[in-house]
């Protein structure tokens, strides 16, 4: 019998949405996550109430972060969570930040640094993002992120911005 080993990867999603119920569009995107074949859910955190980057005359949002393993290509992974957003209804209308069904970003794929046309980590903005950094450190308050310091530094320089915790878990 032939012996297939794969290369399992830590991975960080945020997940975000302020569009048709977005605690259940968070929900129901972790399940989907989860269903992907080559990923499984290991950690996720409380739901978090942020207010909107960019435009304001759009609704608050609902943010999540999940920490998986996977076992695709950094590439592979954001088109399998784009899939997801399309499934969800994500429409893009061209205006950067605007209300969405569904946003997952890749946060971090393990310790590495990427840089290709469609894929960027650690996430661009990781490090200024209230709704990104504390959901992080609530799952992972030891993260040392790649090229930007240790999650506990960021957090030091980051204000809340309006963000607060919403007390159900999904
Ligand atoms: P932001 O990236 O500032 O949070 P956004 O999430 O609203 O903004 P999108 O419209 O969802 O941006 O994505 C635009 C493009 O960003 C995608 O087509 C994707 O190829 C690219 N991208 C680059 N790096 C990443 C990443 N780490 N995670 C998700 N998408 C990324
Ligand atoms: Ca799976
Ligand atoms: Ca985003
Ligand atoms: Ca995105």
């Amino acid at each position: 019998m032939e012996y297939v080993s794969f290369t399992q990867v830590i991975a960080y999603i945020g997940l975000g949405s302020n569009l048709a119920e977005p605690a259940t569009q968070i929900k129901s995107a972790r399940y989907a996550v989860d269903a992907i074949e080559g990923v499984q859910e290991l950690a996720f955190s409380s739901l978090y109430h942020s207010l909107p980057m960019g435009p304001q005359d759009q609704p608050d949002y609902v943010n999540a972060v999940m920490c998986v393993t996977t076992e695709l290509s950094p590439l592979n992974f954001l088109y399998s969570l784009q899939k997801i957003e399309n499934d969800q209804g994500r429409l893009r209308k061209g205006e950067q930040w605007g209300p969405r069904t569904l946003d997952l970003d890749v946060l971090l794929y393990g310790d590495q640094e990427i840089n290709v046309p469609d894929l960027i980590v650690p996430h661009k903005g990781l490090d200024e993002r209230s709704f990104v950094l504390y959901p992080l450190f609530e799952i992972a308050p030891q993260l040392f992120v790649p090229g930007k310091g240790s999650i506990i530094d960021l957090i030091a320089k980051c204000p809340l911005s309006g963000l607060r915790r919403i007390d159900s878990h999904v």
